[in-house]
């Protein structure tokens, strides 16, 4: 999908030109009906939110963007005050799932077209514009993934159809409830191969393989059957990424040549050599940070729940579950509340250190995989816990538009900027002040439409 833009892109630089010579000689006499001027916003580019700024939307696309007053407003353009707001690009979740959960429940029968299309309706009213299904996809996602990218009521859906697991490993069939099409489970090189083949064939934007043995409990996929799957991949110029949990295993696949790391290293720090490995190979690390959280902090009820942010990202079950008093006391108390607060600080300072050294950082929640992590909310929670980790709240949100962009190999997308895509968030305050600013939506345009927010004012009548 990366090159669905691009020849556009040339095409429209070449028409800002002439329609930039155009306006200085004489005015236009009638605009098309699609042009949208969005004035007086703050823009962030990438690294820093500037002053007020013009942007100029012309169908989907962004044709403009300058300092406030230096661009001429074409005629007839439908004109959106923005005064005091901020810009940000659409989010880029480059880890999440679909299709997986309802409510408190999982399995493969919520794999359907009206809960995915509910699910990536929700990604988008919070700002979450792209959003790639990392494995655990039946078929019907190839069906959708080309019926429903191009939309303007959800986030555009990419993804790694099923991906390849383990025999008996991990992800779980049993405790997810998966069926057999959701996860490929090759046993020898040339399985894997023929697995990755097949995918290609069918339409995946990446491969996702599985390597964990949670800790000695389960197979773990075996070296010989990974590296055929990461060759063939690259064969097919298809990008591999990876769930780990532990160093080791971190370690094992970016050797054998994986692109992306889809989890943080949650077991021990990470050392010199494997920092060196990860920016030697150009390999990307996803850090999932809020995935461990999800498991004890609904239980502790921070403040923030009782905001309509939160509250309204809650499916109704999962809402009684996070108020049953005995179900909080069990969560806090349980073994599994102690291991993922460890996690989270090692993952945390992993996080710090690799950031630090220059590694490639993308954004990724694994929402959707399970209930507690909520698809909208869970991408918001995880730009805070990003900063926790030492990360400005600028390099955050780089993270999660112009980088998670470039991860996944779209050209048009993830930046405020003539030729790119009109996905983009308004926010009533700057996230670069406060990260947790990126809550404040005011709207989010899609393509080049208001999909969520006040409703525009209507354009003047030519
Ligand atoms: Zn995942």
């Amino acid at each position: 999908m990366a090159p669905r833009f691009s020849t556009r892109v040339g095409a429209l630089a070449v028409l800002v030109f002439h329609a930039a010579q155009g306006c200085a000689h004489a005015p236009t006499p009638a605009a098309p009906p699609s042009l949208v001027v969005l004035e007086g916003a703050r823009v962030f580019d990438g690294e820093a939110t500037g002053g007020p700024a013009t942007v100029v939307l012309e169908g989907e696309l962004i044709r403009a963007v300058g300092p406030r007053g230096s661009l001429q407003v074409p005629a007839g353009a439908q004109v959106v005050d923005y005064s005091g707001k901020t810009l940000i690009p659409g989010l880029i979740l480059a880890h999440g799932h679909v299709g997986n959960v309802s409510g408190t429940e999982l399995g493969r029968r919520f794999y359907t077209r009206e809960n995915i299309t509910r699910q990536l309706s929700r990604y988008l009213g919070y700002g979450v514009t792209v959003i790639n299904s990392l494995g655990m996809n039946p078929p019907l996602f190839y069906t959708l993934r080309r019926e429903l990218n191009g939309n303007t009521t959800g986030a555009d859906l990419m993804g790694a159809g099923p991906g390849l697991g383990a025999p008996m490993g991990l992800p779980p069939a049993r405790g997810m409830n998966l069926e057999d099409d959701q996860v490929m489970r090759p046993e020898t090189a040339e399985a894997a191969r023929e697995a990755v083949r097949d995918m290609a064939s069918k339409g995946v934007d990446m491969v996702k393989l599985w390597v964990d043995s949670m800790n000695g409990a389960m197979p773990r996929l075996s070296p010989e059957v990974y590296r055929a799957a990461i060759d063939e991949a690259h064969r097919h110029g298809l990008r591999v990424a990876a769930h780990i949990h532990d160093l080791e295993d971190a370690r094992a696949v970016v050797e054998a040549g994986v692109d992306v790391i889809a989890h943080g290293v949650r077991d021990q720090p990470v050392d010199d050599a494997f920092i060196q490995a990860m920016k030697t190979r150009g390999v990307w690390y996803i850090p999932t940070l809020n995935l461990d959280e999800a498991n004890y902090i609904y239980a502790e009820h921070p403040a923030w729940m009782d905001e309509p942010f939160f509250r309204a990202a809650v499916d109704p079950a999962l809402q009684r579950r996070f108020d049953d008093p005995q179900w909080r006391r069990e969560t806090l108390a349980s073994e599994g509340a102690a291991k993922a607060r460890k996690a989270v600080a090692v993952n945390l300072e992993n996080l710090r250190t690799l950031h630090q050294a220059g590694v490639k950082i993308g954004f990724g929640t694994d929402s959707g995989a399970m209930p507690q992590r909520i698809p909208g909310f869970a991408e918001h929670r995880e730009l805070e816990l990003m900063t926790q980790a030492g990360l400005t709240p600028a390099q955050a949100l780089r993270a999660a538009t112009r980088d998670s962009a470039e991860l996944l190999g779209l050209k048009s997308q993830g930046s405020i900027a003539p030729g790119m895509v009109a996905d983009l968030v308004v926010l009533d305050a700057d996230p670069a002040q406060d990260i947790r600013n990126t809550r404040g939506i005011h709207a989010v345009w899609r393509r080049g439409v208001q999909v969520r927010g006040a409703p525009s004012p209507r354009p003047a009548p030519p």
